[in-house]
């Protein structure tokens, strides 16, 4: 489609499914990622395969390597860019563990702060009507034990796309997406070798839609965000999850059981690490 599509955390997972998908498209891809292999990698096969893809090495949550990023784009595209889909996050536990306030604040670093900042930095370049996206998680709405630094970034990425929805009235339409379990495995190491997926029969058949996600799941439904034709969708969030959340769990219901660990919660999240 000739686009230029700017993609966080490209290199690995679901962000390269998502370069692949837009290159495939004949969009022209740019991407960031920490992960200096990983980048090479994915840059050298996209080559291969004749698509217009290009990689940056540096961590979202340094502001040097965005500005970078972003001015290294806007040399080589000067007319400006029409798609950024921040997807890159990572995890680092909770309140149970040592997740500390550096940690935690490197969470929202590279979650809710590197977003902001390219929409900043693009804000004023994007062409015609542009569309963000935003990667959020069914963890913004739901949670496990010791997850509060992902899920606040996941929150934060979540409210995020509203505001900057209705401040970008005219400049660009502002999606987020939250995908459920996304198994990455063949998105990770050597495509040319069978990957074996990890799951029991019991994860796909939890999951109303009978199976567990792929990250080809949420790169097409963020191409249907970025697509113009759509652009009466705004400020909204999609949730892919197989409809995993909207599963009502009652004890005793449906064959559904309330087991809970007769471990204090520290001991049954970190068997091996007791003092
Ligand atoms: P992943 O860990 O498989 O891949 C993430 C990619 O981002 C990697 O290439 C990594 O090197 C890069 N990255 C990480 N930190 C970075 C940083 N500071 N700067 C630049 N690049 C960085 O993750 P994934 O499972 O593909 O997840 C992608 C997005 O989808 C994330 O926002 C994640 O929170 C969200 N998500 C994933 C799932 C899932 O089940 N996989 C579920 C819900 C939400």
């Amino acid at each position: 489609m000739n686009r230029i599509i700017i993609v966080t955390g490209g290199a690995g997972g679901i962000g390269r499914c998502i370069v692949e998908h837009f290159a495939a498209e004949g969009d022209q891809v740019y991407f960031i990622d920490i992960d200096r292999e990983v980048t090479l990698d994915q840059v050298e096969r996209m080559h291969q395969l004749g698509y217009r893809v290009t990689g940056f090495v540096g961590d979202v949550a340094d502001r040097q390597a965005l500005e970078d990023f972003a001015s290294l784009i806007l040399e080589e595209q000067p007319q400006g860019i029409h798609c950024l889909i921040n997807n890159a996050c990572l995890t680092n536990g909770g309140i149970l563990t040592d997740c500390d306030y550096d940690e935690f604040l490197y969470i929202q670093r590279v979650g809710v702060v590197a977003p902001y900042m390219l929409a900043k930095l693009f804000r004023d370049h994007f062409c015609g009507i542009g569309s963000i996206v935003n990667i959020s998680s069914t963890r913004a709405f739901q949670s496990q034990p010791n997850t509060e630094s992902y899920t606040a970034a996941k929150g934060g990425i979540t409210a995020l796309t509203h505001a900057l929805a209705i401040s970008l009235s005219g400049v660009a339409r502002v999606n987020s997406v939250a995908p459920g379990w996304i198994d990455t495995g063949n998105y990770h190491g050597d495509p040319n070798q069978p990957y074996t997926p990890f799951y029991s029969k019991g994860d796909i058949d939890q999951h109303p839609s009978g199976r567990v996600g792929e990250p080809e799941d949420i790169a097409r439904v963020v191409a249907f965000l970025c697509d113009e034709r759509n652009s009466f969708i705004n400020g909204e969030n999609i949730t892919v999850d197989g409809g995993m959340s909207r599963l009502m769990i009652y004890h005793n219901d449906y064959g559904w059981k309330y087991q809970p660990t007769k471990l204090p919660i520290y001991e049954y999240l970190f068997p091996n690490d007791q003092e």
